[in-house]
């Protein structure tokens, strides 16, 4: 690959990632990348109650910022590093716009949909875990209705990119990771939606990524978004990131061959390398 990259979809011993801030760099700069990003999962439990084992606890808050900036002045002229945060959109309970992320002074957050709150009140459920967990968090908050499941993610999708906040719009289709399984996917009402989130994230100026992270982690064998949802994006004029979704160094810029391949397919000729930041402007690279 002539193309420059970078990594800013990473998660490292401070969330659920398996190497180090400094390990992390160790390998970006050995693969001559141009950024790395540090994303961790924002805290979830005081501001929406949550548990995870994934999330950032919040007593690691400071530690993690201080870990980000002191290898960001380390690193110097050799790699730019970046501190941002992997938010939640959780509706009426957390979002990128929370004051205790944005007082963190990030240089960039990524907006995600993880978790769908049913419309029966019943608790809010990941759409990034187990088929089982996904199966019976549509039997106990959608009456058994797949289709009813995928609406609302894109629902959700779409009120976070509306209140904006963030810079980059995570894995846009990981819902499809799971539910593929459970009933055929990419059918023509989900298309209808996803297009809305092409137009949506035209109107925003977000950048939405290419995340290999389902192929790193060996869960799918495509990225997100699918082929069809990205030449969307294209003819939407949306500027597209490669990512990894690294939780571990080996990963750091896991299979952007496939992602290089899958923009070409559809229609892309850059990809950018940094996004446009709170801090910083955008770059991008030809393919
Ligand atoms: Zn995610
Ligand atoms: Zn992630």
């Amino acid at each position: 690959m002539s193309s420059l990259f970078s990594s800013l979809h990473t998660h490292t011993i401070f969330c659920d990632g398996r190497d180090t801030v400094e390990t992390m760099c160790c390998a970006a700069y050995e693969k001559k990348l141009h950024a790395i990003g540090f994303s961790a999962h924002a805290p979830l439990e005081k501001k929406a109650g949550i548990k995870t084992f994934w999330n950032l606890p919040e007593e690691k808050k400071d530690d993690y910022i201080k870990t980000v900036l002191e290898a960001k002045s380390r690193w110097e002229g050799k790699l730019l590093v970046l501190l941002g945060f992997e938010v939640d959109y959780i509706k009426g309970l957390r979002s990128a716009l929370d004051e205790d992320i944005t007082s963190c002074n990030p240089d960039y957050l990524i907006g995600a949909v993880h978790f769908i709150i049913p419309p029966n009140g019943t608790e809010p459920f990941t759409v990034d875990g187990s088929l089982e967990e996904l199966v019976t968090g549509v039997n106990n908050g959608f009456g058994g209705n797949m289709d009813a499941l995928i609406h609302a993610y894109y629902d959700a999708t779409l009120e976070m990119i509306e209140l904006g906040g963030f810079n980059i719009l995570a894995h846009p289709d990981i819902i499809k990771k799971n539910y593929r399984d459970a009933k055929p996917w990419n059918t023509e009402a989900e298309a209808a939606r996803q297009k809305e989130v092409a137009i949506a994230a035209a109107k925003a100026r977000i950048t939405v990524e290419v995340n290999t992270g389902g192929i790193n982690r060996g869960k799918i064998d495509e990225v997100y978004p699918s082929l069809p949802f990205l030449k969307m994006l294209r003819e939407h004029n949306v500027p597209v990131i490669i990512t990894a979704d690294a939780h571990r160094a080996e990963h750091i810029n896991g299979n952007y061959d496939i992602a290089v391949q899958a923009l070409a397919e559809a229609g892309y000729t850059e990809h950018c390398v940094v996004p446009t930041l709170f801090s910083l402007p955008q770059s991008v690279c030809k393919i």
